[in-house]
């Protein structure tokens, strides 16, 4: 059978990596295409000799010539900058992993989407601020949107075979993050060494601060949201610390479906590389007598206010400033600029402050993108001088 092709976009970082390291383990049934990178060259150079794509390209220009030293002798091309990136998202391939971090992957992914192929999405952030868009665009162009993130690729397995009419909510669960049992008082002293650990998924800095501040699940039910065409009030979200099982659906019957597994993110990787079939992975096995218990709780909205923020984005249409803000103040507190409680008081602040509401075009997108961006830098600087 002919190896299936397969691009990644973002493939030095957490997702990336996991990404490679299937391929890697199968390559037999994937070849491919191209593989993108950021900044970290030398890691690009590693993993482009090791799956020897066409193309590997990286985003900061003044690495080209570490990229194309690094890959001198091999049948590679190679490139730099943001247009070479959407570039490699437009080459012919089966499936492509968008698994670029923040909104920066909104262009690649949407050039991919428009190919019409299969499009295994990560990048969370870019269907939160573009999803009116991206759904259009995944209807006209005929292209399929599988998901990687765990909690919605739980739910999409649990989805296989049923009738869609039938689900009557779908239910998220989260871990509740490094905090979840911290006084209000106590999360005010927490610092970016404390909040980029996760005590079960191994992750990148800015989503394992987005666990912790619990905005990682406010995304994630505007992504349930638009990935599944599903209204705000049919998305629950219960606390679950220890992150097995990775969501539900419960059908008008009654029924209630999971999906379980270790927390480690090769498994929904796997799943979306090789769906509709599955691919084995050397994940650790699931052993629930080993756990012993399962445990759930509510959403702490108090101490947690992130998920209401969320769906009032979301039902006022201006989730792309709750996820703007976002970026920009989790940037700034891993920079020691502010607080970790700050974060999620920006957002709160944007959203009060900023008047726009769901963009219609991409250029509408990358302008507010672009505004909201500025006033959050604004608001932090002003936070900054009176404090
Ligand atoms: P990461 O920071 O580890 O990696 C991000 C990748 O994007 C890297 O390859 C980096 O070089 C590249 N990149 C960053 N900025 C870029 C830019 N401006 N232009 C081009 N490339 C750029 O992040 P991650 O944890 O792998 O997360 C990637 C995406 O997957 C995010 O959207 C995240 O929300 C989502 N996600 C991650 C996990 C996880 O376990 N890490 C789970 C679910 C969803
Ligand atoms: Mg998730």
């Amino acid at each position: 059978m002919a190896r299936k092709k397969v691009t990644v976009l973002g493939a030095t970082g957490s997702i990336g990596c996991s990404t490679v390291d299937l391929l890697n383990h199968h390559s037999d049934s994937f070849q491919v295409v191209a593989l993108t990178g950021g900044s970290n060259v030398q890691d690009l150079v590693q993993k482009s000799l090791l799956l020897k794509p066409q193309l590997a390209v990286i985003k900061d220009s003044r690495l080209y010539k570490d990229l194309k030293e690094g890959l001198s002798g091999e049948n590679i091309q190679v490139a730099a900058g943001d247009a070479a990136i959407v570039e490699a998202a437009e080459m012919p391939t089966d499936t492509i992993v968008s698994s670029i971090l923040g909104t920066a992957g909104l262009l690649p992914t949407l050039a991919a989407i428009k190919q019409g192929t299969t499009v295994a999405l990560a990048n969370k952030e870019s269907l939160v601020a573009a999803g009116s868009l991206m759904t259009a665009a995944v209807k006209e162009y005929g292209a399929t949107l599988l998901p990687v993130d765990s909690e919605h690729s739980a739910i999409f397995q649990c989805f296989e075979n049923h009738n869609r009419k039938s689900v009557e909510t779908i239910i998220l669960t989260a871990s509740g993050g490094m905090f979840l049992n911290k006084q209000l008082h106590e999360l005010s002293e927490i610092t970016p060494e404390q909040a980029t650990k996760h005590p079960n998924w191994n992750m990148g800095a800015k989503i394992t601060v987005d666990s912790a501040t619990l905005v990682n699940k406010g995304l994630e039910l505007i992504e349930a949201h638009y990935l599944f065409d599903i209204p705000e009030p049919q998305i629950d979200v219960v606390i679950h610390p220890q992150s097995i099982i990775h969501s539900m659906v419960t059908y008008h019957d009654g029924s209630v479906l999971a999906q379980l597994g270790t927390p480690d993110m090769r498994t929904p990787i796997a799943y979306s590389l090789a769906w509709p079939n599955r691919i084995t992975t050397p994940v650790k096995r699931l052993s629930l007598a080993e756990i012993g218990s399962l445990t759930f709780f509510p959403v702490d909205l108090e101490r947690f206010p992130a998920l209401r923020l969320a769906r009032q984005a979301l039902l006022e249409g201006r989730e792309l400033v709750f996820n703007a803000a976002n970026e920009i103040a989790v940037e700034a507190f891993l920079k020691s600029q502010i607080t970790f409680l700050n974060i999620v008081d920006v957002i709160e602040e944007m959203l009060e402050r900023t008047q726009f509401t769901r963009p219609t075009t991409l250029e509408d997108v990358l302008e507010q993108d672009r505004l909201v961006r500025r006033e959050t830098k604004e608001c932090l600087a002003k936070r900054g001088e009176s404090s």
